[in-house]
């Protein structure tokens, strides 16, 4: 009668949605591979919601540690709540729990449980894990919590651990009510004084309790309260039990995490419902890309990196007990009304992660919109580095490409002036944190007309993307008719000019005097570059390439030098360096010449050659960087993931388009991965990308229909996209080499736009 009730209930909502089961293709240990030395992705297996402000994660490393999971390690020592962008970050708001058998045992490296992964399964609505002990952990996702079932092997004791991991903790055990509540401050970046409070209720009785340390690893028996530095609890159960914990967190306070749990995990007696509940939720989301008509690994890459593109930025804010969103500022610390998200390098993301959002989730990121510009109002300063507060890592002030693409793509929930306000107080200053917050050599940029070197660390680089972001500046004061500032941060926006030697045909360093770095060797790394050398920073131009043709005394040069990264020797000249860092080692290994897709600075490379009339190119490129550098296994991205960043690179790219330019509203051409792509639309509109004869050999687009009229352009538009359509590519083996190859079929340059 019970279970005949459960699927009456549950029936409705699967058959009203006639849901493929696509979150069945996703493998959450892509990537998982990674250490230090060497990154696979430097993801670990996050078991959570789209977008989800908490999400759970097994733990091989120890507490603290940013290799959170490493796929090559035997030992889980705990199952915690997880935010970590990646494993250059430590985490924040972390706790675990571990289950442990037959005697208690609270040490987090003695308790670690051997497995092996063929008893392991990754999807993002359900983590399990069996260990050889026999222990079964099974998670399953809300928005800001879990829901975790432990089962004990028959007849045996069993005790679960509850660990306060770094920094200051508190836990209260409720016997009665068969409830933990507490808080933990680990993590750096937020104000002084924060928590983030979790509640967990478990469904069997207490046998034992206690409090313990995880310092000293000291024990209270029988107490049922502690403070202080890594206080954890434990308890023991009858033996041989499941045991199910519904936990949820909240950084505003402990009734609010009780309320986010009764909203989310309230009418959840047992897991099963809380995975098919978060099913439907992942089925919903990656169902917004029907992707059909290729091999099984061809879908679970596919749907593997949606699944790591729809986790970032995340959801930062709560629903108060009348239903409205509030949000606990990492900035200022304080409550405040509204949307806020969080966990993000705009570095790494401004360039496809955002853009992919701004096409799939125009609401939400309309929202985001105005939490950059609260954060500013909190901060003093723009996100570039949000984790969970302002970080300033990295370089350039990209949250002027996120506003102008936002507004470029129609999105109106904030204020223009505003945003262009706080870029000209951002572009024309230095704040105190880091590179990334204000701008760094901000004085020399004004003065030189370039950040020189070695007078600022990482200048060129500095220098190309400030010309960017000073476009971006540019683009978005044009679009809402704000001449003062279109003029201003216009007259920036070509000074990629200054740092490019016609001599050497390259970006390079420069000093103060003007003069050229001397010894320079293409394949040197850092030095005027970021995480790079000249070969991955020659094109970091994304407004105006057209303009950096022309420095390149025309396109059969610029043609020339894309086909060279490719066929030049995968030579690495540590440079500044000092030593091999993990790039370097991935570009070597992934073997394409001087092409180096494991870091951000290249990735809208291949995509070039269709403004220098050699489409077809851009369209093999993009299909051998797919088919070599990714798959869904834990070997399967070509260097960090970061944040979405490389998962939208391959989204976007199976799509058969790229975001070249974010602040336009053009997606440049590209040769998707599928036969045919299904998008729908926030409006309810659908666009399809239909491809028929495609396959592995058939990579090249002999012809392109938009709405059965032939397009000879390289690119789409937004509102193309938005207002639903078709476009057929009719493939071929052998390129079309008099496709798209007009001046008037390139992509969007800034010198020879005109409004
Ligand atoms: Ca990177």
């Amino acid at each position: 009668m019970k279970k005949r009730l459960l699927l009456v209930l549950l029936l409705p909502a699967f058959a009203s949605a006639r849901q493929r089961d696509l979150v069945s293709y996703v493998n959450t240990l892509q990537g998982t591979n990674s250490k230090h030395e060497l990154t696979r992705g430097n993801t670990y297996p996050t078991t959570a919601l789209p977008f989800g402000m908490h999400t759970w994660t097994p733990q091989t490393g120890k507490n603290g540690d940013g290799w959170k999971y490493q796929y090559f390690l035997d030992r889980i020592r705990g199952f915690q709540q997880a935010h970590q962008c990646s494993s250059w970050t430590r985490d924040y708001a972390v706790f675990s729990m571990m289950p442990v058998l037959d005697s208690l045992v609270v040490d987090e490296e003695k308790r670690a449980a051997r497995f092996s992964h063929k008893n392991e399964v990754g999807k993002p609505n359900h983590y399990r894990v069996i260990f050889d002990n026999g222990i079964a952990t099974d998670i399953a996702p809300s928005e800001r919590g879990a829901h975790l079932r432990f089962s004990f092997p028959k007849g045996r004791k069993g005790f679960l651990v509850l660990d306060g991991y770094t920094g200051l903790s508190q836990v209260s055990i409720d016997v009665k009510a068969r409830k933990i509540t507490g808080y933990v401050n680990n993590g750096a970046g937020f104000k002084r004084g924060w928590k983030s409070f979790f509640v967990l209720y478990f469904d069997k009785p207490f046998k034992a309790f206690g409090t313990w340390e995880n310092q000293k690893n000291t024990l209270q028996p029988g107490n049922d309260n502690a403070s202080g530095r890594g206080r954890g609890a434990y308890l023991e159960f009858a033996p041989g039990q499941q045991v199910q914990v519904r936990t949820a967190s909240s950084y505003i306070s402990p009734e609010q995490a009780e309320l986010n749990l009764k909203r989310e995990l309230g009418t959840d007696k047992r897991i099963e419902q809380t995975i098919a509940r978060a099913a439907m939720v992942w089925n919903k989301q990656l169902g917004q890309v029907l992707a059909e008509g290729g091999s099984k690994e061809d879908l679970e890459t596919f749907y593997s990196c949606f699944f790591r593109a729809s986790l970032f930025s995340r959801k930062f804010y709560e629903i108060d007990a009348a239903g409205k969103p509030v949000y606990f500022s990492p900035y200022d610390g304080q409550v405040h009304p509204g949307y806020m998200f969080t966990d993000t390098g705009l570095w790494d993301t401004f360039r496809a992660q955002f853009p992919l959002n701004a096409l799939l989730h125009p609401t939400m990121h309309g929202r985001y919109m105005q939490a950059m510009l609260d954060a500013w109002k909190q901060c003093g300063w723009l996100p570039s580095w949000s984790f969970p507060s302002e970080a300033g890592s990295m370089i350039g002030n990209h949250a002027i490409s996120l506003f102008a693409d936002a507004w470029a793509k129609g999105i109106r929930t904030f204020d223009p002036a505003e945003a262009l306000k706080a870029y000209a107080h951002e572009s024309e200053n230095k704040g105190p944190w880091g590179p990334a917050n204000g701008r760094d050599g901000y004085k020399e940029y004004e003065s030189l007309g370039y950040v020189p070197y070695p007078q600022v660390r990482e200048a060129t680089a500095k220098t190309l993307e400030y010309a960017y972001d000073d476009f971006c500046g540019y683009q978005l004061a044009r679009m809402t008719g704000n001449k003062a500032y279109q003029d201003r941060f216009g007259a920036r926006m070509f000074r990629y000019k200054n740092v490019y030697d016609p001599a050497t045909r390259f970006m390079r360093g420069k000093d103060k005097n003007g003069k050229w770095n001397s010894n320079f060797d293409p394949a040197e790394w850092g030095g005027a570059f970021t995480e790079g050398n000249a070969w991955h920073w020659q094109w970091s131009v994304f407004h105006d390439i057209n303009g950096l043709i022309d420095l390149m005394a025309g396109e059969k040069n610029f043609t020339a030098k894309l086909d060279s990264v490719f066929t030049e020797p995968n030579r690495v000249n540590v440079g500044s360096y000092g030593g091999m860092i993990h790039e370097m080692t991935e570009m070597v290994m992934a073997n394409m010449g001087q092409y180096a897709h494991g870091n951000q600075p290249i990735q809208h490379m291949v995509y070039l050659y269709n403004y220098g009339g050699q489409p077809w190119k851009a369209q093999y490129h993009a299909r051998e960087v797919m088919r070599k550098l990714y798959n869904a296994t834990e070997n399967g991205y070509p260097g960090d993931e970061d944040q979405g960043q490389t998962s939208s690179w391959y989204v976007l790219s199976a799509l058969g388009m790229y975001s070249v330019c974010p602040g336009t509203d053009e997606y440049v051409l590209g040769s998707p991965a599928f036969k045919k792509i299904t998008i729908s639309l926030e409006n309810g509109k659908k666009f399809i990308i239909n491809a028929p004869a495609n396959n592995e050999k058939n990579v090249y687009i002999r012809q392109a229909k938009l709405n059965g009229k032939v397009l000879e352009r390289n690119f789409l538009r937004h509102s193309e996209l938005i207002s639903g359509g078709v476009l057929t590519l009719d493939m071929d083996e052998k390129p079309n080499t008099g496709r798209g190859v007009a001046v008037a079929t390139r992509p969007f340059s800034v010198s020879t736009f005109t409004p």
